[in-house]
C-alpha cells in the first residue's frame, strides 16, 4: 500500500502519522492514538477541582480606532494614583502590567498594540483576554477599526466595555456614538441595553475610576478563578534580546505560580528562570495567576502568543515538547477529514 502511494519504506521504519492513518484505513482498520497521553499532557488544567480554585484578577485588553485614545487611557492608568499605595507609577514599558486599585482589587492590562496582539494571540490559540475595553472618541464616528475591534471581541466571546473618550472636547457628541452603536445592535446601558459603557477623558482622567469599577463589576460577573498551587502555565506576551540581560520574555501566568528556579518551556524555547521582574523593574520570587512578569533565563525569544509551562526539569521539558509536537500532528491529521489517499500521494 505504501509503495502504491509512492512512499518507499522498509518493514521496520516508523511511518508518519498521516501515512499510518490512511494505510490502516485502506485495510479497514482504525488507529487509536494515545488519548491518555494527550490528556495527561494537555488537559492537566481540567484536573483542578472547585476547592483548588481561587479568584484571580481580570485580564483586560484595550482596543479601538487609531487616535481614539488607547495609549492615553493605558498611560493614565499606568501613571496615576488610581494605583493605591504605589508611588512613582510604572516607568518600564512592558507588554502587560497589573494595577492595584484603592479598594485593593487588581486588574491586569495588556499593553500590546491593540487588536493586532489580540488577533495574533488568537491565531495561536491563546485566549487570554477576559474583558475588552473598546475606546471610541466621542467627537468622532464609529470607525472601521472600532467595528473590527468589536467583532474580534464578539467572536472571542469576550465582554466589552465601551469607553466614550474625549468628552472634555466641546465637539464631543457621545449620543452620536451610542446611536451608531445601536445601529450595530450594540445597546449601551444608558439606552437600556446590557453593554456597559462610560464617558471618560483619558487625557484628563475624568471618570477613569468609574470605568475601572465597571471593569471590576464585569469581572465579578465572570467569576474568574484559577488554581495557584501548581506548576505555572500561561502565555508569552512579548520577548526580545536585551544587550545586558540576554533573552527577556514577558509572560502572563494563567494558572499556577511561577517561581525563580522553575524550568520553563515556552514555544520552542526553554530555560531555567534566573530572575523575575514586575512592571516596575522590581525583583519577584514568584507570580501567581493573572500576574505578568518579565523573566530572564530562556535560551531564545519565543513568539507572542506562545504558551509556556513549567516542568520538573530540563529532560522532562524536552521529552514533553517532543511528545506534544507529535500528538498535535496526529490530532491535526485526525481532524483533517477530507484527506484522501490520492491527496496524500500528491503531497508525497
Ligand atoms: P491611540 O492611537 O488610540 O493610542 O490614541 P492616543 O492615546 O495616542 O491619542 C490620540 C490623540 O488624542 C493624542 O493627541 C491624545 O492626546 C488625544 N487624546 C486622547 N484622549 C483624549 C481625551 O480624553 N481628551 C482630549 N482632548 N484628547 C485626547
Ligand atoms: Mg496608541
Amino acid at each position: 500500500a505504501c509503495f502504491s502511494l509512492g512512499v518507499m519504506v522498509t518493514m521496520n521504519q516508523r511511518l508518519e502519522a498521516d501515512t499510518l492513518l490512511l494505510v490502516a484505513d485502506e485495510f479497514g482498520y482504525k488507529i487509536e492514538f494515545s488519548d491518555a497521553d494527550l490528556e495527561e499532557i494537555e488537559a492537566e488544567e481540567d484536573m483542578d477541582t472547585e476547592e483548588d480554585l481561587s479568584p484571580r484578577a481580570p485580564i483586560v485588553t484595550v482596543m479601538g480606532h487609531v487616535d481614539h485614545g488607547k495609549t492615553s487611557l493605558l498611560d493614565y492608568i499606568r501613571k496615576t494614583n488610581v494605583i493605591a499605595g504605589e508611588s512613582g507609577g510604572i516607568t518600564q514599558h512592558i507588554g502587560a502590567y497589573n494595577v492595584k486599585l484603592e479598594n485593593g482589587q487588581r486588574i491586569t492590562f495588556l499593553d500590546t498594540p491593540g487588536h493586532e496582539a489580540f488577533t495574533a494571540m488568537r491565531a495561536r490559540g491563546a485566549q487570554i483576554t477576559d474583558i475588552a475595553i473598546i475606546v471610541i472618541a466621542a467627537d468622532d464616528d464609529v470607525m472601521p477599526q472600532t467595528r473590527e475591534a468589536i467583532s474580534h471581541a464578539q467572536a472571542a466571546g469576550v465582554p466589552m466595555i465601551i469607553a466614550l473618550n474625549k468628552v472634555d472636547r466641546p465637539s464631543a457628541n457621545p449620543d452620536n456614538v451610542r446611536q451608531q452603536l445601536s445601529g450595530m445592535n450594540i445597546l449601551v446601558e444608558e439606552w437600556g441595553g446590557n453593554v456597559q459603557s462610560q464617558e471618560i477623558s483619558a487625557k484628563f482622567g475624568n471618570n477613569m475610576d468609574v470605568l475601572l469599577e465597571k471593569v471590576l463589576l464585569q469581572a465579578e460577573m465572570l467569576d474568574l478563578k484559577a488554581n495557584p498551587d501548581r506548576n505555572a502555565q500561561g502565555v508569552v506576551i512579548e520577548a526580545s534580546l536585551d544587550k545586558g540581560r540576554g533573552y527577556v520574555a514577558t509572560m502572563l501566568v494563567q494558572s499556577g505560580t511561577l517561581k525563580v528556579g522553575d524550568y520553563v518551556l515556552a514555544g520552542k524555547n526553554h530555560g531555567k528562570v534566573k530572575a523575575m521582574l514586575d512592571e516596575r523593574g522590581r525583583n519577584l520570587t514568584e507570580a501567581g495567576p493573572s500576574i505578568p512578569v518579565t523573566i530572564l533565563g530562556l535560551d531564545g525569544a519565543p513568539t507572542a502568543g506562545d504558551k509556556f509551562k513549567v516542568y520538573e526539569d530540563e529532560s522532562e521539558a524536552k521529552t514533553i515538547a517532543n511528545k506534544r509536537e507529535q500528538l498535535q500532528r496526529e490530532l491535526s491529521i485526525r481532524t483533517k477529514k477530507h484527506t484522501t489517499l490520492e491527496e496524500l500521494g500528491r503531497r508525497i
